[in-house]
């Protein structure tokens, strides 16, 4: 029976009775590890220990904020390989994926090492002769971080990162289905040279354990990721406690494809898009609204390419696309299957359960064509290897439909023309626009995030993340004189 790995409170290690095992979505047979469950009582010493913590850690000053980070940065940039291992053992992305991922988590550390020295501040002359004003940046003070299972090292790396940059204690409550990887980033953490209790680790499940961390008043700010539902439910706990918070919830990105694109590369922009990470991406092309003139074409260079695709256990050579994360995700992704069918679109490829060598949640990529954007598949997010082609009869319905959800995270345009591709970086209702390039892939040192029901609150990474991280005060001072 494999050893169970505790939560990380208060500077220490610590058991709890329940305990979640955690298996490979590749092969089920095989249990990666057992996890113990944060009780209450650890909440609460986590909680008391980051609110010390955090006062002698905005005391430390920048430069052992900056060595911090950057140790960090190069642990995770050192070990991607074996680290990445893990990743894709336990989230189910192909190998290459999952090693890129914990090398992007490194560079998030080293951007934001350097980011602990940048000065942000002002001074400011007063309306009123002999005063002065600055205007400083100081620490919000403990941050709790929910993270989702598809990104598990990045996208805590992304508000871990700065959480200790700018001077802030950390709470993180991780998403159950990848304890592995959370762990894994934690120990790392933990090996470094940070006041007792400033970073602290409580896995379990969101409905009980992370609940309770966004309800708590302890708490000076919360930055979520994850679905809209659970933001909802986070943004109306931090407001009862008049809590800061940041959510980047969930999407239905669109990829234009019009009449002059380019059509061999819109279709492998397209795939990428679509499949790339089983299609568990926020900024997963679900939707490809494609001209009429260019739209037959387009579709049967995009089923041939979608049905050459390799569907296979996440660490074997050769494999583009693991398996989906859970047997309730499968679940969901065939019932969106069967709502398209359903609802009158055309499924030309995929969209069924694979057998392979292990037992694993494999799904066939799929590819609708003939549907509209009343159909759930067009309007829900569903997280899934699924694709949805609409045809439109000019760039004005394209745009029309690619702007026509409540989400607003990412949208692509595939196109020769200047005028168009600049049109529609001024009218895309979304956070970040790509211009002959796949919907997801984005840099670490720019903001990211989006509109609508995708975000709320400030932005994350770049220099934008001080505004969240952070908490601005004015400060006066009548000179006197000499
Ligand atoms: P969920 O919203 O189910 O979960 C996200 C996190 O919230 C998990 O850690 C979860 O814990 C926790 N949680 C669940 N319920 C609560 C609660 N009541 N209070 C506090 N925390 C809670 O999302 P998924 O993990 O399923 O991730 C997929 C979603 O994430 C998609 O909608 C996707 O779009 C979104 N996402 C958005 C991104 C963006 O930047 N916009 C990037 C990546 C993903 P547990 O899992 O243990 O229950």
């Amino acid at each position: 029976m494999a050893e169970v790995v505790g939560n990380f409170v208060a500077g220490e290690w610590r058991q709890s009775k329940a305990v979640v095992e955690n298996r490979n979505p590749s092969d089920t047979a095989d249990l990666i590890g057992r996890y113990a469950q944060a009780e209450p009582a650890d909440l609460e010493a986590a909680l008391s220990a980051a609110k010390a913590a955090q006062v002698q850690w905005a005391e430390s000053g920048p430069q052992a904020r900056h060595d911090v980070l950057m140790a960090i940065g190069n642990a995770l940039m050192d070990r991607s390989a074996e680290l990445g291992r893990l990743l894709s053992r336990e989230e189910g992305k192909p190998l290459a994926e999952g090693k890129g991922e914990i090398f992007r988590a490194g560079q998030f550390f080293a951007y934001f090492a350097a980011e602990a020295l940048r000065q942000v501040g002002d001074w400011v002359e007063s309306v009123r002769p002999g005063i002065e004003i600055d205007v400083r940046r100081e620490p919000v003070g403990t941050v709790a971080i929910v993270s989702p299972w598809n990104f598990p090292v990045a996208t805590p790396a992304w508000k871990i990162a700065p959480a200790l940059a700018f001077g802030n204690a950390v709470i993180w409550k991780p998403a159950n289905l990848t304890p592995a990887s959370a762990v894994a980033l934690t120990e790392i953490i933990a090996d470094q040279q940070l006041p007792k209790g400033l970073f602290n680790l409580v896995m379990g499940a969101g409905s009980s354990i992370g609940q309770k961390l966004v309800e708590s008043p302890l708490v000076d700010a919360i930055s979520f990721t994850g679905s809209v539902e659970v933001g909802r439910g986070v943004a109306a706990a931090a407001v009862a406690n008049m809590t800061k918070v940041q959510l980047e919830m969930g999407s239905k990105n669109p990829l234009i494809v019009m009449d002059d694109a380019d059509l061999d590369l819109a279709v492998s922009v397209a795939v990428n898009a679509a499949f790339g990470g089983t299609g568990q991406k926020c900024t997963a092309a679900s939707r490809l609204i494609v001209h009429e003139a260019v739209h037959d074409a387009f579709v049967e260079k995009l089923v041939a390419a979608t049905e050459a695709l390799v569907v296979g256990h996440a660490l074997e050579d050769g494999t583009q696309i693991g398996p989906v994360v859970s047997e309730a995700q499968l679940e969901a992704d065939l019932d969106y299957v069967a709502a398209g069918k359903a609802e009158g679109a055309d499924l030309l490829c995929g969209g069924e359960r694979l057998e392979r060598s292990t037992p694993g949640w494999f799904m066939a990529p799929a590819v609708f064509v003939g549907t509209t954007p009343a159909m759930r598949i067009n309007r829900e997010e569903m997280f899934a290897p699924i694709t949805c082609v609409q045809k439109v009869e000019s760039y004005e319905e394209a745009l029309e439909v690619a702007n026509g959800t409540p989400f607003g995270l990412t949208a692509g345009i595939m196109t020769r023309s200047l005028a168009r591709a600049s049109h529609f970086k001024r009218h895309s209702r979304s956070g970040c626009v790509m211009v002959n390039l796949p919907t997801a892939g984005t840099d670490y040192h720019v903001p990211f995030g989006g509109r609508g029901a995708s975000s709320f609150g400030p932005r994350e990474q770049g220099q934008y993340a001080v505004e969240f991280y952070t908490a601005v005060k004015t400060s006066y001072v009548a000179a006197g004189r000499p």
